[in-house]
């Protein structure tokens, strides 16, 4: 059996600096890959560095032309990316009929421009590696949609078809994109959800239990390793069994 090593790889995971991007950033890092992590929470990413002992940038991932600055500063440094994870997301959720183009439009930046800016600001980058893997961090919600989301579920029904296109995109360069489509993780994220939505969903999760940001993180490592060297293009659902 292969042993995870990723020792020599350089990893940038976003939205790092708590929840679930911390777990994913410590997880790569332990396993040996240096892993800069990029969020907007100052204080956060500071704690981060004392544990991977790399780099953190404080970077709008929305933000075009800031990632295509930050990617300048960070290939002038580390000279390459394996594993680029875009993790960073945030909800603002409403019924459509109450909801402000500033919270669907805020949404789709966060959630799925940023993918797009950072998947090409590294583009050419991972095409020249011939080698490199993208993991995109989606929801179940946006495979089976829900109420009082439609802003989170199109991004992240959006961040799914631009992961399957990226995989067609680079395939033939030896890049491979996934996502992961988690369920409901215990994180900050949720902790802000009453306790009638929380039982609600415990309902239709199999395993009755949430998940860790740590279960997911696990998915990342497998991804990122020469264990799925042969997998691209997938959707893989970390849930409990909610949707099957
Ligand atoms: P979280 O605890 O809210 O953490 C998200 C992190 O992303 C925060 O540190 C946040 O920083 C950062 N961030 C937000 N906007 C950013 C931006 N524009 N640029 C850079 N960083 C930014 O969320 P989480 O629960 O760990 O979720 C992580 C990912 O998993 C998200 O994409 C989420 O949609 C997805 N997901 C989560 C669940 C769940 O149950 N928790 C389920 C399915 C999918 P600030 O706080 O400073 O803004």
């Amino acid at each position: 059996m292969m042993k995870i090593d990723l020792f020599g790889k350089t990893a940038c995971v976003t939205g790092a600096a708590r929840g679930i991007g911390r777990d994913i950033a410590m997880t790569l890092s332990e396993n040996g890959a240096k892993v800069i992590g990029i969020d907007l929470d100052k204080e956060g990413l500071e704690e981060l560095k004392t544990v991977t002992k790399e780099e953190t940038f404080i970077l709008d991932v929305s933000d075009f032309n800031a990632v295509n600055g930050f990617k300048d500063e960070f290939l002038a440094k580390y000279e390459k990316c394996d594993i680029l994870v875009n993790n960073a997301g945030i909800t603002r959720d409403n019924l459509l009929m109450r909801m402000t183009e500033n919270e669907w439009d805020k949404v789709l930046s966060v959630n799925l421009k940023s993918a797009f800016n950072m998947v090409s600001a590294f583009s050419r980058t991972l095409i020249k590696q011939k080698s490199g893997t993208i993991v995109n961090i989606a929801s179940v919600i946006g495979i089976m949609g829900n109420a009082g989301q439609a802003n989170y579920a199109a991004s992240k029904g959006g961040l799914i078809a631009f992961t399957k296109s990226v995989a067609k995109e680079f395939a033939s360069r030896g890049v491979t994109a996934n996502a992961i489509a988690p369920g409901f993780i215990e994180t900050k994220m949720t902790q802000a959800l009453p306790e009638n939505v929380r039982e609600e969903y415990m309902k239709f999760i199999p395993l009755k239990k949430f998940g860790t940001p740590k279960d997911v993180a696990g998915i990342v490592l497998f991804l990122s390793s020469d264990l799925a060297k042969y997998v691209t293009g997938q959707v893989i659902n970390c849930d409990g069994g909610m949707i099957m």
